[in-house]
């Protein structure tokens, strides 16, 4: 019986790794399938890859974070209203030959050459995009009006541009490492926090997870983006925005000061420093000592028309755990 309950768990324990093993193999995969198809566009567009990815992990996290978009299902993340593939005035919303789309005004496109606009094929739609902004032109400030042209909001574009500068800079897609937001082997407690009372600044719920810990405690980025804030607020005080790749944008509230040369437009990584621990906030610029030092960790999420606050208490612990494990493998 005792043999049997061994090989039980050595075999559940076994099958398990080979499922983490399958589900790394799978996303490094589907990895390279994009990289490829990005590099393939780009060859024929002159349009960087790095744009390609951006529109479409920007287009992939909204599709996620919203219920009147269907949930992304194939390799291209990108979703182009039917309408607006075939043309709005095109009697058949569901047009499939180029030249009619064409005439019609539709954006879409045969990309991989079998003489269809189809919308359910990924090549199709990447080079639709990049179809559609190739006739703004190339460089830097054309590729912002054609997106401007597309999305018609400033916030759309200035996310698609900053997670293009993400990948740009490191020059790969596979950017899922996530760290919490001090380091680990520092005294810290934080608990469950997010909705509750305000116990300053009036009757505001409470948008984050307080994290308290010793002045100058650092403070890290916990994950692949770029600075779209920093400076002072009457009631974070000194703090940091950072939007991930995912479109999601950290918010790092109280610090006692910031990391040097600490920039908005600077890329960071998990782990990088930002800044340390204060109790900055609640009066003018500078105010500091009203409260007991702590990290405020605020996460929002975008859908592209909004942005709400979500409880960020799940995935401190989440990176915390993961990070623990990680240490424990090192030693
Ligand atoms: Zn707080």
């Amino acid at each position: 019986m005792r043999a049997f309950l061994i090989f039980g768990t050595f075999l559940l324990f076994f099958s398990s790794s080979v499922a983490v093993r399958d589900a790394y193999a799978k996303e490094t995969n589907v990895y390279h399938e994009r990289m490829r198809l990005y590099k393939k566009v780009e060859t024929v567009t002159q349009i960087p890859w790095y744009y390609l990815a951006a529109i479409d992990q920007y287009e992939r996290s909204i599709r996620l974070s919203r219920k009147d978009l269907p949930k992304p299902d194939r390799l291209i993340g990108i979703y182009i209203p039917p309408e607006r593939w075939a043309g709005l005035t095109n009697p058949n919303p569901n047009d499939k030959n180029p030249l009619t789309i064409q005439f019609f005004n539709g954006i879409g496109v045969d990309g991989n050459g079998d003489r269809k606009a189809s919308l359910k094929n990924d090549e199709d739609v990447l080079y639709a995009i990049a179809h559609y902004l190739l006739s703004y032109g190339v460089d830097n400030d054309n590729l912002k009006i054609g997106l401007w042209n597309y999305y018609h909001r400033d916030k759309s574009v200035g996310i698609i541009v900053g997670t293009a500068k993400v990948y740009r800079h490191f020059g790969r897609l596979d950017l899922d490492n996530r760290v919490f937001p001090m380091p680990i082997r520092s005294n810290h407690t934080y608990r469950s926090t997010w909705g509750d009372a305000r116990g300053w600044g009036g009757r505001r719920i409470h948008e984050g997870t307080d994290i308290f810990a010793d002045y100058g405690v650092p403070v890290r980025a916990t994950n692949y983006g770029i600075i779209e804030m920093k400076g002072w607020n009457k009631f974070g005080g000194w703090r940091v925005g950072i939007r991930d790749i995912n479109n999601t944008y950290h918010y790092f509230a109280h610090l006692s000061g910031f990391a040097k040369d600490l920039h908005v437009g600077q890329i960071v990584e998990p782990g990088m420093v930002i800044g340390s621990v204060g109790s900055s906030g609640y009066g003018p610029p500078g105010t500091s000592g009203k409260f007991p030092p702590h990290l405020h960790y605020g996460m929002y999420k975008d859908n592209g028309y909004t942005e709400w606050s979500f409880d960020p208490y799940p995935h401190l612990a989440l990176w915390e755990r993961q990070e623990r494990i990680e240490a424990r493998k090192k030693k």
